[in-house]
């Protein structure tokens, strides 16, 4: 069995002017498809490592065979960051969070707008390649962590509820440099539905 593109909710143009067509059609289908074609060929001596579930393997690293240990990291973790992130994003967005998801925002980082500066800031400072993630850490606490590369929170036993891909890649065809201003931009089409029910899981 092996892992397949997964369709998107939406038109490679719906989340326009904030992301761009042409670079959703870019990450979705020749960047995300990498990371699954890169995947697969990884696994293909590993039978019963096919059968698992991307989340699986990721969450269980270690279990991997060391040999194929790192593709796994790297292309299995792209896999699993991508098909998250695509959740994650809506053209019928709302402005700012309801419900269990605005009740923990606010408890665990003061109001929605320290969280969302907080966010930005953690987005704006990551160095190199990778993403930023509004988490459930170990101790039942919101936290905004980065992480490098295709690295994710499940591997780190943190359950992710919301992550924005900070790669150039993700933004440079429209944003170039202003990686700050792709973050911004990002606040108006988060799925804020979705992401309670990321917490709700
Ligand atoms: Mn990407």
């Amino acid at each position: 069995m092996k892992h397949e593109l997964p369709k998107l909710s939406y038109e490679y143009n719906a989340l326009e002017p904030y992301i761009d067509e042409k670079t959703m059609v870019i990450h979705h289908t020749k960047h995300h498809q990498a990371y699954i074609d890169k995947l697969n060929a990884a696994l293909e001596k590993y039978p019963e490592l096919q059968k698992k579930d991307i989340k699986e393997l990721v969450r269980n690293l270690n279990s991997v065979p060391e040999e194929i240990r790192t593709a796994v990291k790297n292309h299995g973790g792209g896999h699993f960051n991508h098909s998250f992130f695509w959740k994650i994003m809506t053209s019928n967005a709302e402005k700012e969070p309801k419900g269990e998801i605005k009740v923990c925002i606010n408890k665990d980082f003061g109001s929605f707008e320290k969280f969302r500066e907080q966010f930005i800031n953690s987005a704006a400072t990551l160095f190199g390649s990778g993403w930023t993630w509004l988490v459930i850490n170990e101790k039942k606490k919101l936290e905004i962590i980065n992480t490098s590369n295709q690295d994710n929170p499940i591997s780190m036993g943190k359950k992710p509820l919301l992550g924005i891909d900070v790669w150039e890649h993700s933004y440079y065809l429209k944003y170039q440099n202003k990686r700050v201003d792709y973050v911004n931009a990002f606040f108006n089409i988060i799925n804020w539905k979705q992401v309670d029910e990321n917490l709700k899981k």
